[in-house]
């Protein structure tokens, strides 16, 4: 077999075969031919698409590039969450904890943010102490003790992804659907879980900011899921604004727990539960995702749920105190409230200008090595369908340095549109629901 056919083989838009597949992910793993090879291939890719079938055999192949996580041993059916991303959006702090208290293991590998918006280990890091580099026994230690453990992306689980999307997002082929699916569902899969819900954002802070494309992305990877038989769903949700009140990292740990003690925002206490209901479902623990919700929320009420916060996070080296009592986290020195100059009602939210504004108060990276600064970040008072007086605050920025708080200020000034009336509702919070029974789907991407 040799690389340049499988090139012409895709260019010329034909299927290609397990075999042919597993050839290209291991060659290019194992230095066999170089890049330049590989990104005339994932061009093809971009620009042929992939069948249902190959997508879930260059998954399988990914996933195969490196080890896989094994928790057979441990009772219990392993369940997670992964979300496409978006501002201020935590979800994964609040549902971990409700699961694994309501009886299932969460066998959690989240990523830190980047650009716009905010990653789960940042977020945790803003906890003193909270430690997301674990080795493998620790992790299987704190899993089996608890029921769910919250770490980072290690070298050895799916290599090949690593090589190829550095290769991708400098040859303009990261867009490509088949290959975005194949890049998260392989690293999602070898976290060694029975089921997996999906969290696809939609809207002026998600990566997919048409409706349409993201159903499109979440149906490939239900299908790809299914095909390599776990239990799968997702769920398309609103990203056209900020989700709960609080973006930047500490800002964000506090309405967490706000959230684990049955208080916090609607939008995310509603999509909190609501994932993990159908986590319980997925996961067997429940016989339906309503019965799912109703256990998601008696977590909350008895308590049990932020004390399975508290209890990994003391596992993890974390200071527990700053989360029994939030003033010991960290905290900005200086705040800027922002006023609007116009009285009327809040119409939109640019919600990826806002994740910006963090980023620029230090709250964020704009390249990989950047460091972060836990304490800074935005929060807001108005969201969309709010009545606004002239003057009132919008948002209140934390910060440190004053070195690009006008910039901060400025993006958060331009993404608030205010009209006079009120023309605009909140989009609905949940857009749609794709189950995983559905019948796979044999056209290309
Ligand atoms: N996130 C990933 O992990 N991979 C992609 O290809 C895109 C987003």
């Amino acid at each position: 077999m040799r690389i340049v056919d499988l090139i012409r083989r895709k260019r010329d838009g034909h299927e290609l075969t397990r075999e042919e597949i597993q050839f290209i992910v291991r060659g290019y793993t194992e230095a066999q031919f170089p890049d330049y090879q590989m990104s005339a291939w994932l061009m093809t890719v971009l620009l042929r698409g992939m069948t249902g079938q190959e997508i879930a055999t260059l998954t399988e192949a990914m996933l195969h590039s490196g080890v896989t996580l094994d928790w057979s041993d441990l009772p219990g059916k392993k369940v997670d969450k992964h979300s496409t991303g978006g501002v201020g959006d935590k979800t994964s702090l609040i549902l971990a904890p409700i699961v694994a208290a309501g009886g299932l293991l969460v066998p959690m590998i989240s990523g830190r943010g980047l650009g716009h918006t905010g990653g789960t280990l940042d977020k945790l890091e803003a906890i003193p102490g909270f430690n997301v580099n674990l080795a493998p026994d620790r992790m299987r230690e704190v899993l089996s003790k608890c029921g769910m453990v919250l770490v980072g992306q290690t070298e050895k689980i799916v290599p090949a992804d690593k090589k190829m999307y550095a290769l991708r997002d400098v040859t303009g082929t990261v867009e490509s659907p088949a290959l975005i699916c194949a890049s998260i569902m392989s690293k999602k899969i070898a976290e060694g879980i029975d089921a997996l819900v999906l969290d696809v954002k939609t809207g002026s802070g998600a990566f997919m900011k048409k409706e349409a494309d993201a159903i499109h992305l979440a149906k490939l990877m239900v299908e790809t899921g299914v095909r390599i038989g776990k239990r799968m769903v997702a769920l398309i949700t609103d990203m056209d604004q900020p989700l709960g009140l609080y973006v930047g990292n500490a800002l964000e740990v506090i309405e967490c727990v706000e959230v684990l003690k049955g208080g916090g925002p609607a939008d995310l206490r509603d999509l909190s539960i609501e994932l993990s209901a159908w986590m319980f479902y997925l996961g067997d623990k429940t016989a339906s995702v309503d019965e799912g919700r109703k256990l998601a929320q008696q977590t909350i009420t008895n308590g049990s749920a932020f004390e399975k916060f508290c209890e990994v996070t003391q596992l993890q080296g974390g200071n527990v105190d700053a989360l029994r009592d939030p003033r010991r986290l960290p905290t900005a020195r200086n705040r800027r409230e922002i006023r609007s100059q116009a009285a009327g009602f809040v119409h939109t939210i640019q919600s990826e200008q806002v994740g910006i504004a963090s980023l620029v108060l230090g709250g964020g990276r704009e390249k990989k090595e950047d460091s972060i600064d836990p304490a800074v970040g935005i929060v807001l008072h108005k969201k969309v369908g709010d009545a606004v007086a002239n003057n009132e605050p919008i948002c209140t920025l934390h910060y440190n340095s004053d070195s690009r708080l006008s910039e901060a200020e400025s993006l958060i000034r331009s993404s608030y549109a205010i009209s006079a009336s009120r023309t605009a509702a909140p989009a609905k919070l949940i857009r749609q629901v794709i189950e995983g029974s559905s019948k796979p789907a044999a056209q290309a991407s």
